[in-house]
């Protein structure tokens, strides 16, 4: 079983310093480059989706957080509320959804506009115990790829049907391996909001969605605000692990006073639809790094060419197809020191899907030799051949290296 941790630091995607604290791990740049391919996959597939995106502080009044019950529930979660003046105090944010709450309120709404997806990866901050924490799994600053929902009653099967398309889409380009579902439920206890029949109500509407798939119940899973379907995935060592949820919430909408204009003129309230694609971009990367140990498919790979020159003669044509490669979107690098061997077994240690290998018999004919991390060899192939199958693999995000 590999750990994320060692690999975060083999492989340098990000970096745990005491002095930025525990919990507060730095992106570095291949980390980061990863990360970056992943955002912008998943806004593009919420976009395409008819999710609109915002952008929301961090940090936002206390009132904001007494209004939405987080300070009431979820204080113990939370970072203690700074204190500018006395009637001026501020909260680290736990959550989105008091913003997104004020993202539907920021006009008036009408039925016609429903479901109106209201998406940002954003961030927000957990105050977790220093005993717990360690890599990506567990942090105190999340960047959770998160979206508010907010429909009609009789729109949230239908909605919460296509949200579980959207996570198994986001799932296989990912590479994640799939374990069922999971709805989750209160369990004993006062920590829940709302009442019985809300609750039933919202757990009916959930059994519905999930009616002819396979999954179980979990009772004391629940959020504090509504029952949720977690989508379980296996890690490398096949242990169940959450990082998608769908949650049902209509609590917020009345606290919140949310309404819309109904198709008879009328006020009605939404039902809000809190749900996250693939969890936390922290969560997630811990997850991708061990089941992939650290060989992420192509499409996000920190960097998908290396380009070997056999020799310092080939080093010319070497260099121009690099820059052939960046220019069409790919990122690669040049390397040039050392034996072909071990510059092969270099690429490979450091999970660049890709080598391309140039030596006087490729430059001559205009080729390029593809070696995989893997090992397998690719026949010479022309070299803008070589490019475009892998632009074309990377552009349809495919786990596969080769088509
Ligand atoms: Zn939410």
């Amino acid at each position: 079983m590999v750990d994320h941790r060692r690999l975060g630091r083999e492989l340098e995607l990000f970096h745990a310093d005491p002095l930025s604290g525990a919990g507060l791990p730095i992106w570095l740049p291949a980390g980061a480059a990863a990360r970056h391919s992943v955002e912008e996959y998943v806004r593009e597939l919420e976009r395409r989706a008819g999710y609109q995106h915002v952008y929301s502080p961090p940090l936002g009044k206390r009132e904001l957080f007494e209004l939405s019950g987080h300070l009431g529930y979820f204080a113990d979660d939370m970072f203690p509320v700074l204190r500018l003046s006395a009637d001026d105090e501020f909260v680290l944010r736990p959550a989105l959804c008091p913003h997104h709450a004020l993202v539907y309120r920021a006009r008036g709404r009408s039925y016609r506009e429903l479901p109106l997806r209201i998406a940002e990866l954003g961030g927000m901050y957990r105050s977790e115990r220093s005993g717990v924490l360690g890599g990506l799994s567990r942090v105190r600053a999340i960047s959770l790829n998160d979206a508010h929902n907010f429909c009609a009653v009789g729109q949230v099967g239908a909605e919460v049907a296509e949200i579980l398309d959207l996570i198994q889409v986001a799932h296989a380009a990912l590479g994640v391996r799939p374990a069922g579902f999971r709805l989750s439920l209160r369990g004993p206890g006062e920590k829940y909001l709302g009442d019985d029949e809300m609750w039933q109500h919202a757990e009916n509407l959930l059994r519905d969605a999930l009616s002819g798939l396979p999954y179980v119940e979990a009772a004391g899973e629940a959020a504090f605000y509504g029952p949720k379907i977690d989508i379980q995935i296996l890690d490398g060592a096949g242990r169940e692990s959450t990082i998608s949820t769908i949650q049902l919430d209509f609590d917020k909408p009345a606290r919140f006073d949310l309404s819309y204009t109904d198709s008879s003129g009328g006020r009605s309230r939404p039902v809000m639809v809190h749900r996250s694609l693939v969890g936390s971009m922290e969560r997630l990367f811990a997850y991708l790094i061990e089941v992939h140990s650290g060989a992420f498919p192509a499409w996000y790979a920190p960097v998908q060419v290396q380009v070997l020159p056999v020799g310092p003669e080939q080093l010319d044509a070497a260099e121009a197809f690099r820059r052939d490669c960046v220019r069409a979107g790919l990122r690669a690098e040049l390397v040039g020191d050392g034996s072909l061997g071990a510059r092969v077994r270099g690429a490979a240690q450091r999970r660049v899907p890709y080598a391309a290998v140039l030596g006087a018999r490729e430059v001559s004919s205009g080729q390029v030799a593809l070696r995989l991390r893997d090992g397998r060899a690719v026949e010479p192939m022309a070299a803008p051949d070589a490019l475009r199958m892998i632009a074309g693999i990377v552009a349809a995000h495919s786990v596969e290296l080769l088509p």
